[in-house]
């Protein structure tokens, strides 16, 4: 996605690990006229899918997969990281986290992820997988099928994109990143 490249080269910053900060325009500062233009770029892409339901993880998923699902007219529903007291029929599943370099918790009520549910998962950056594996595990509790994956940002030096296209995941990077060292930023 041309526009998105371009704000990334613009407006994207290097960080040592091989971490990419585009907290200016997408995680943090939000510019909701690119992320209406990013959910309608997934809406092309996923045409011909069928899907009922879109799934994100908290908190920077959350925006691109509400577009999405505004555009689809179709529910949103985002794992939690934070195990709610009141949550009821919860499923939960471990995920390692890379930017924090820690494991937690995460959890979605059986109630708005069923066996009846096709969703499309939406998230901001796809690295080594880990958040995308911990959602395959969350929809195969639930016995829920999986339509889809897209990713506003992947980063192909790292495993993620790899491991869940060797699964026959319809995986969607609308950018991808092929290098950050010496904090230059390469993209595709
Ligand atoms: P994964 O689970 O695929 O290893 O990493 C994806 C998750 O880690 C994303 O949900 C994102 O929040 C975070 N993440 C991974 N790499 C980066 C990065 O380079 N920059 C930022 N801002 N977040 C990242």
């Amino acid at each position: 996605m041309e526009l998105l490249k371009k704000r990334i080269l613009q407006d994207g910053k290097c960080f040592e690990g091989g971490i990419l900060k585009v907290d200016s325009f997408i995680n943090h500062q939000m510019d909701p006229m690119l992320m209406r233009q990013i959910a309608q770029e997934f809406v092309d892409r996923f045409k011909g899918v069928e899907i009922n339901k879109i799934i994100t993880i908290e908190a920077s998923g959350i925006a691109p997969a509400i577009m999405v699902g505004y555009v689809l007219q179709l529910p949103v529903v985002f794992v939690k990281k934070k195990m709610p007291k009141t949550m009821e029929n919860m499923l939960s599943a471990t995920v390692y986290s890379f930017t924090k370099d820690r494991e937690y918790s995460v959890c979605i009520s059986n109630d708005f992820l069923t066996e009846n549910d096709k969703v499309l998962f939406i998230d901001d950056f796809l690295a080594n997988g880990n958040a995308a594996m911990g959602m395959i595990d969350l929809i195969e509790q639930a016995g829920a099928s999986l339509a889809g994956m897209g990713f506003i940002i992947e980063k192909a030096f790292q495993d993620g994109g790899k491991m869940l296209r060797e699964k026959n995941i319809h995986v969607e990077s609308l950018a991808i990143i092929d290098d950050l060292s010496n904090c230059k930023i390469a993209v595709r």
